[in-house]
């Protein structure tokens, strides 16, 4: 029996390729990036962006008139799955790592953005899925939403690695959760700030995505920041120090007014005694 897989394979990761570099969701974040004006909603926007190109590529090269007996066997998922499931990984991890370092340093932090390791367990449990099933068709829905899913997930991640190394390294790292587009009581529950110490190793949900959800996590250091009482900016943030300047230069223009008035009330105060003096 011929072997598919490599071919399939190829096929997968030219079109993958292709439609990825004609993205403008990848242009638009890489500009974002350089300007250093991106957040995880973006990261999270890119991972959608990636998930949904992989997901239709499956769709259109892995067929059960693609595979022999209709079937995915496992040797067929396994190199088919594992490495475009990385690659998946890579390109999100990256652009997230990336969108991390902009976030450290406009909150003024010489730290670089931490990737996170592709989640091995994941991608061995969709390969295992796909294999004990005999009837692709029927389980031909792996290969949809959770592709997805697996995407958004790579941001979570780098989001709690980050976290993670801010809280090692002294910090005290918030994790805040706001639902995107759905209407879900779980989700509407779990919206909110945390402490990154509360949230730590507890199994807290806050990482936590069900199928189709598309709620945003994310950690960014400038948050936690103490905020001016008097501009009720991020101390130290740009825009604090726009408001400084401007509280100052508020003020010189005040002193100059009143030494301007000082000097009229002298005249004033002047010519009145030279008037009394004369009389
Ligand atoms: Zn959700």
């Amino acid at each position: 029996m011929k072997d598919i897989a490599p071919g399939l394979l190829d096929k997968i990761q030219k079109d993958f390729a292709e439609a990825l570099a004609k993205s403008p969701v990848a242009k638009r974040l890489d500009d974002l990036i350089e300007k250093g004006l991106a957040t995880h909603s973006d990261s999270l926007k890119y991972a959608q962006e990636v998930g949904d190109i992989l997901r239709k590529v499956f769709s259109k090269h892995l067929t059960a008139d693609a595979l022999p007996d209709g079937r995915m066997y496992y040797n067929i998922a396994k190199r088919i799955l594992e490495p475009t499931l990385t690659s998946e990984h890579h390109l999100v991890a990256n652009m997230a790592a990336r969108v991390q370092e902009v976030l450290n340093t406009n909150a003024g932090l010489g730290l670089k953005g931490i990737k996170p390791p592709p989640d091995e367990w994941r991608i061995k449990g969709i390969v295992d899925r796909l294999a004990v099933e005999e009837d692709f068709n029927k389980i031909k829905w792996i290969l949809d939403e959770p592709i997805r899913n697996f995407a958004q997930h790579v941001v979570d991640e780098t989001v709690r690695v980050n976290a993670d190394f801010h809280f090692e390294s002294g910090m005290s790292p918030t994790i805040t959760r706001t639902v995107v587009s759905e209407t879900c009581d779980w989700c509407d529950k779990l919206a909110g700030v945390y402490k990154y110490k509360d949230v730590k190793e507890t199994g807290n949900p806050v990482f936590m995505r069900h199928e189709r959800c598309d709620c945003l996590v994310e950690y960014d250091p400038g948050d936690g920041k103490k905020v001016n009482a008097h501009s009720k900016k991020a101390a130290g943030s740009a825009e604090d120090i726009a408001w400084q300047k401007q509280a100052a230069k508020k003020r010189e223009e005040r002193r100059a007014e009143e030494a301007e008035w000082n000097k009229r009330a002298e005249a004033v105060a002047k010519a009145a005694a030279e008037r009394r003096a004369k009389k």
